[in-house]
């Protein structure tokens, strides 16, 4: 059992003033981990306060200092590699694979951000001006559990390489993995202020931080609910806001595709990070003509796709991340069998052998029209609905008649024709004919998946303010 009775502020491990415990329960068996000593806005109020202090001075740092520090934090994680890989798999049950492409992702985070600054120039000529491109000032990064510390990265990065100062608040369901990189961001030297984080409630220190007049910008990664609600609040103080929301990403497979390669990627996709991923690709798209090939395919693929202990190097989709995210998939798969879609493999319940966990099947739905709810809901589970179409133009619409736009996958062995496809589609970005990850390109979303674009030069400007002198 372990007590996180600590949150960061001002370069200090501060015991807060809120006297609220929280839980901390496995995914995998729900017996209890430990528990988290929640902040109250006082708390949040003084991690504001030292964000805004630090900023006078960190403002004003050079690149070369900034490279310095990323490399001290790049440096901080390496060394504890194994413990990240260890706590994300217990913590969050997130299995071995995504626990160590997780990793990398951190690592990466600031690899890109050192790329940036020896890149990037803050000053500008434009028109016969010199348009300077200063830190936007205290930034309020907010997180949901399904990647906490590769968000954290993500987002921190940026913020040191515009010459920011943030409060960071976590899930409380990650605060173990908090935790580990607070030791090492801590080991790391940054000036005290720079970096605060505070665990908590997100209607009461998140609240916090979208009110208060002191944070200039928020980014936010979650659902689009609370996206809409931070964006409420922030408008009173006009604060620039970033936001990563939700997705119903669809994935066109052409009927020119290779299905054998096609296919299996089509289910990996979907059930990423074990479906609890705002990217999944959970519409597949198939030509009519070729349904049955793609339900043969399909079948063979998933009924071999290993549901199990995270910690196994084979498993491919783990627990969800509480019993609540649990009964929200098995509530949606039961709307999807009351719609009238057919389940194709999984369905309700549980595995056999993982009744103690907050395992789902992983499940295929077919005969799913695109107006029915689970393929217009965002479900954050294992659930792929397939829908048929006849014409390349018929996918393409269906594709983009979504109210979300994050990403969207397309597989054709017609490079051209796959390019020429995704460039009519409403998404941030489009995995053409692959599974990738580009932390030099913006990533971000069309419509209702968000506002702005983090990563690269795009996201980079999202923390950066502009001065025109006119001289
Ligand atoms: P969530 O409920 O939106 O929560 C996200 C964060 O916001 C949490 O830290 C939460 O705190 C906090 N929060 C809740 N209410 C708030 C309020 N009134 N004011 C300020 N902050 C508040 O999302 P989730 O259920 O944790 O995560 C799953 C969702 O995230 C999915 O819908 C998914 O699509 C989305 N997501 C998007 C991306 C992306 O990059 N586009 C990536 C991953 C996930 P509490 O934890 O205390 O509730
Ligand atoms: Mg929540």
């Amino acid at each position: 059992m372990k007590t996180i009775d600590k949150i960061y502020i001002n370069g200090e491990f501060v015991t807060p003033k809120g006297t609220e415990y929280f839980d901390l329960i496995s995914p995998t068996t729900n017996e209890k981990l430990g528990q988290v000593l929640l902040g109250n806005p006082e708390d949040t109020r003084d991690a504001i306060a030292a964000a805004k202090k630090a900023f006078k001075t960190f403002s004003k740092t050079t690149k070369e200092e900034r490279i310095q520090y990323l490399k001290n934090m790049q440096t901080s994680i390496e060394k504890r590699k194994q413990e990240f890989i260890d706590i994300t798999i217990e913590e969050y049950g997130g299995t071995f694979q995504f626990a160590t492409n997780s990793f990398e992702y951190m690592r990466q985070s600031f690899i890109s951000a050192i790329e940036l600054l020896n890149t990037y120039s803050f000053t500008k000529t434009m028109g016969q001006s010199e348009v300077q491109m200063t830190p936007v000032g205290v930034v309020g990064i907010i997180i949901p559990w399904n990647s906490s510390n590769g968000y954290i990265c993500g987002k921190l990065a940026t913020a040191i390489t515009a010459g920011c100062t943030v409060v960071i608040k976590p899930s409380e369901m990650s605060a173990q993995q908090t935790q580990l990189i607070l030791e090492c961001f801590h080991e790391a030297g940054l000036p005290k202020g720079v970096l605060n984080i505070v665990n908590g409630l997100g209607e009461v220190v998140g609240a916090e931080i979208s009110r208060n007049p002191d944070i200039t910008k928020i980014s936010f990664t979650g659902s689009t609910a609370v996206g809409k609600m931070i964006a409420k609040e922030a408008v009173n103080t006009m604060k620039r806001i970033t936001l990563e929301l939700g997705g119903k990403s669809p994935n066109i497979i052409l009927d020119d595709a290779n299905f054998s390669k096609a296919i299996p990627m089509a289910v990996a996709a979907a059930y990423m990070n074990s479906g609890q991923a705002c990217i999944a690709g959970t519409r597949l798209l198939v030509p009519e003509s070729k349904l049955e090939e793609v339900k043969t395919l399909i079948k063979n693929v998933v009924s071999k796709t290993i549901v199990g202990d995270p910690k196994n190097e084979t498993t491919a989709v783990g627990p969800m991340v509480n019993k609540k995210q649990y009964e929200r998939v098995q509530n949606y798969i039961q709307i999807g069998i009351d719609e009238g879609a057919e389940v194709l493999i999984g369905g309700l319940g549980k595995p056999e052998g993982l009744e103690n966990g907050n395992f789902t099947k992983p499940t295929v739905f077919v005969n799913v029209n695109n107006q029915m709810r689970i393929a217009r809901e965002e479900i954050f589970g294992p659930v792929l609905s397939i829908i048929t179409y006849k014409t390349e133009e018929e996918a393409i619409e269906i594709a983009n008649d979504t109210t979300y736009g994050l990403q969207a996958y397309v597989s054709s062995e017609n490079h051209e024709r796959a390019l020429k496809v995704a460039s009519q589609l409403s998404a941030g970005r489009v995995q053409v004919n692959k599974l990738g990850h580009d932390p030099m390109a913006p990533f971000g979303g069309f419509k209702q998946s968000g506002i702005g674009r983090e990563f690269g030069v795009t996201g980079l400007e999202c923390y950066l303010e502009t001065r025109v002198l006119i001289q």
